[in-house]
């Protein structure tokens, strides 16, 4: 069965909804890059005080910055024999930098799942979240903003997944058990 895993889809797909229970369903950590980094600027650690102000603009925080962070958490013990990465790639050069980290210690992607969803179901699925989470970065402008780079930089890392064999394509709209059956089901984990 799968179980090195990444989930990609645009920013209110529902990806850390679904992460959390198909970490729960598989067994393996759901690592999400936007959890970390937003603990480390609530505990104000030297991390979250250089990714605060990219995140409070709905840029991405640094390459080299979030690379760092994720290789440090995927050498823990717990990543050691499977990962639900949230998040994480996000750029092409992310893909490179996971790539190489997972070949050093022998391993590789055993798939990616995008999980789908239109922009104008996101935009109202994150004003509903901005009034119930307070989140800085859920404001009408940082999320159109948010949406414009993942559009630019993130989903062409579909296509490149795509090519190497990796990628399963699943709807993200419906109800929050439908869709996590039918993501089972795209990693033949049901
Ligand atoms: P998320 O909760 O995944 O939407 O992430 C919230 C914010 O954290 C993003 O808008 C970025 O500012 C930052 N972030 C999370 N993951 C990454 C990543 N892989 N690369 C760069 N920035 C990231």
């Amino acid at each position: 069965m799968s179980r090195r895993l990444v989930l990609l889809g645009p920013p209110g797909a529902g990806k850390g909804t679904q992460a959390t229970a198909l970490s729960a369903r598989l067994g393996i950590p759901a690592i999400s890059t936007g959890d970390i980094f937003r603990s480390n600027v609530a505990e104000r650690t030297e991390l979250g005080r250089r990714a605060q102000r990219y995140m409070d603009a709905g840029e991405y925080v640094p390459d080299e910055i979030t690379n760092d962070m994720v290789r440090d958490r995927l050498a823990r013990e717990d990543a050691a024999s499977g990962f639900l990465l949230d998040g994480y790639p996000r750029t092409l050069d992310q893909v490179r930098e996971l790539d190489a980290m997972l070949e050093a210690s022998g391993t590789a992607l055993d798939a990616v799942v995008e999980l789908t969803a239109d922009d104008e179901v996101v935009v109202q699925r994150l004003l509903g979240r901005a009034a119930e989470q307070n989140r800085a970065d859920d404001t009408d402008v940082v999320i159109r903003r948010r949406l414009e780079v993942y559009h630019e930089q993130t989903a062409p890392l579909a296509d490149h997944y795509a090519e190497r064999g990796l990628l399963v394509r699943v709807d993200g709209i419906g109800a929050v058990e439908e869709v996590t059956g039918r993501l089972l089901g795209a990693l033949d984990a049901d």
